[in-house]
């Protein structure tokens, strides 16, 4: 596989471990958790294995200004501010919703130095492009180098990420013997999905691979996924025709809306820490283990004997939620 630039960001390979206490008392598979929650210590999660193509490309292109884009806790938002510190760029954050008192990934925001404009959260949709683009052109006038980078760092260059987090867990499973059936993630954005997606094909991954979608639909994720991977095969002249790849999509986890957690969430969160002292988050990570949970609990993967969870970070994301966290008022 001839890989792209790259800078070396991210702590890897993570860790693969069992829930071996938790496994028991669910009485399925073993639960394996893919630890991409310790890619680093603030510069932590998913994020971070995609900006080491995204940030690698601005260099390559001579780059001064980082724009991205997301939620007011968005964990990709912050990765990104304390990497352009890290690197010496100039890092703008456009975050949609209401402007609020430091806190959780907005804190580290702040503290990397990022400039940030607040936006209404319900214009997300339709305006982050034409915003991001506006700021981009601005930048450019003022005789700066911008470079985007689009919500998650889900497109053609941020899918490399997961395409070589493919690679890693097919020489994990082979280091520790095991054929997992599953491979369960949240998605929020689709790049995670997206690349192990292409990684289970240019790899021979067997494990299914399932995003559990955390905002949006299926059909919205099925077509801006497979959007990504065309533009994937085309920037880089892959042969693989991306469009047969199937992707499974697992609905009906959303719940209230994008980072809003229901109890049963937070009783998720709760349990974990206290069976296995690993920390899920109330939007991306709790929401896709209680699929997952549910799952061994109906009895969906079968005769499985391990199956893979991907903890994909957002720690930072729970402090803000600390009134819901221990039941609500
Ligand atoms: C961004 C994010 C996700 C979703 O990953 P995508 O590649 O954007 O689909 C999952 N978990 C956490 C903690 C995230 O920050």
């Amino acid at each position: 596989m001839n890989y792209p630039p790259r800078l070396r960001l991210a702590n890897l390979p993570t860790p693969l471990l069992p829930l071996r206490r938790l496994s028991a008392e669910l009485g399925g598979p073993t639960i394996w958790l893919k630890r991409d929650d310790l890619t680093g210590s603030a510069i932590s999660g998913n994020k971070s294995r995609k900006l080491e193509f995204s940030l690698a490309e601005a260099l390559e292109q001579g780059c001064d200004t980082v724009l991205t884009v997301g939620g007011v806790q968005s964990n990709h938002c912050r990765a990104t501010a304390l990497l352009c510190a890290q690197l010496g760029l100039r890092c703008h954050l456009l975050l949609f919703g209401p402007e609020a008192p430091p806190d959780g990934n907005l804190l580290l925001d702040r503290l990397a130095g990022a400039r940030i404009d607040f936006y209404p959260a319900d214009t997300y949709t339709e305006m982050k492009v034409p915003i991001l683009e506006e700021w981009k052109e601005r930048y450019r006038q003022q005789g700066a180098r911008p470079f985007l980078i689009p919500s998650g760092a889900s497109d053609a260059i941020g899918l490399w990420g997961y395409i070589s987090a493919a690679k890693e867990l097919a020489g994990d499973f082979q280091r520790l013997d095991i054929e997992p059936s599953h491979i369960l993630f949240a998605t929020g954005s689709g790049g995670t999905h997206g690349g192990l997606a292409l990684g289970k094909e240019l790899f021979g991954l067997d494990a299914g691979i399932e995003g559990v979608i955390v905002d949006e639909d299926a059909r919205y994720f099925d077509a801006k996924i497979h959007a990504d991977m065309r533009d994937w095969a085309g920037r880089y002249g892959q042969a693989l025709n991306t469009d047969r790849i199937g992707l499974n999509l697992v609905e009906g986890y959303v719940g209230e809306g994008y980072a809003i957690a229901s109890e049963e969430v937070f009783s998720l969160i709760r349990k974990l820490a206290r069976t296995e002292g690993v920390v899920l988050d109330p939007v991306y990570t709790g929401k896709a283990f209680l699929a997952l949970v549910d799952g061994i609990r109906d009895g969906r993967f079968g005769d499985s004997t391990d199956i893979v969870f991907i903890h994909t970070g957002g720690i930072f994301g729970l402090f803000p939620q600390r009134g819901q966290l221990f039941g609500r008022p």
